[in-house]
């Protein structure tokens, strides 16, 4: 039954053979949504919908960055578990999944992706240049799924604002947290070019978008899962970006992490 509703909900969100998806997931909106599905299902439903002419990306972030503190983890591409979440975490350990060399921001990759992407690249700009996301946009059949989340939590946000050079891209937010610009892989220090802040409010972004289309979606049990294409995002990005920068940080006075780019522009 819950293979039956999650199949249904994939062709509902126009899921095809040849697509390559970024998949943002909330695990406790799939339960809810279908009780049944495990997590062997959930990878393999996915597979056999974009074939291996496609491919699935999910974010393994492990934030490993150098600490003034020198209290701080080291990345091991193999053995340093994802941050961001227990589904993704299970999907980094399948055997035919690669992960990629960013000690901060590593994705799990399955697919064409593994093929066409060199997964031992470690990038400068960890969601910028020469990371999965340029990956993704250099592809026309590119899509994010959503499932159970929103904005909050697009990765593709940082990668617009990078590319789309708002002013604080390459300050680091995090200095308050003892965050140097630096990831800390297990062989050496990285220095990084652009470190990704807070995506608070990327929701602006979304309500913007959801002005000009409607994105696909599909509920169940009072949960919503929906698509995005690349395309859509590249293409509404290019001026949401450029002309409303203001918006892409928190109120003043609301976050400590959009605060100091604030403050570090004047
Ligand atoms: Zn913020």
């Amino acid at each position: 039954m819950s293979r039956t509703a999650f199949r249904e909900m994939l062709g509902a969100l126009a899921i095809e053979p040849g697509q390559h998806l970024l998949i943002h997931s909330s695990f406790k909106a799939l339960k809810k949504a279908f009780p049944n599905l495990n997590a062997a299902d959930f990878i393999k439903i996915l597979q056999e919908k974009v074939s291996s002419e496609g491919s699935l990306l999910m974010p393994v972030f492990t934030y490993c960055f150098r600490r003034t503190s020198g209290d701080y983890e080291r990345f091991s591409r193999d053995h340093s578990p994802s941050k961001t979440g227990w589904l993704t975490e299970y999907f980094r350990r399948q055997p035919d999944a690669l992960r990629t060399a960013s000690p901060t921001h590593s994705f799990a990759l399955w697919g064409k992706v593994g093929l066409e992407y060199d997964s031992k690249i470690i990038p400068h700009s960890p969601l910028g240049k020469d990371s999965p996301l340029d990956w993704l946009a250099q592809k026309e059949k590119s899509a994010i799924l959503m499932l159970g989340t929103d904005f909050h939590s697009l990765s593709f946000g940082h990668y617009l604002e990078i590319i789309h050079q708002a002013p604080w891209a390459d300050l680091n937010p995090w200095t308050y947290m003892g965050v140097e610009k630096i990831g800390a892989d297990e062989s050496a220090d990285i220095p990084l070019k652009e470190i990704p802040g807070c995506s608070q409010s990327f929701i602006n972004f979304e309500k913007y978008i959801q002005k000009h289309i409607k994105l696909a979606e599909f509920i169940c049990n009072d949960q919503r899962f929906r698509k995005v294409t690349i395309p859509e995002l590249l293409h509404y990005g290019e001026y949401y970006f450029r002309l409303h920068t203001n918006e892409l940080l928190c109120p003043a006075g609301n976050c400590q992490a959009c605060d100091t780019r604030r403050n570090k522009l004047k």
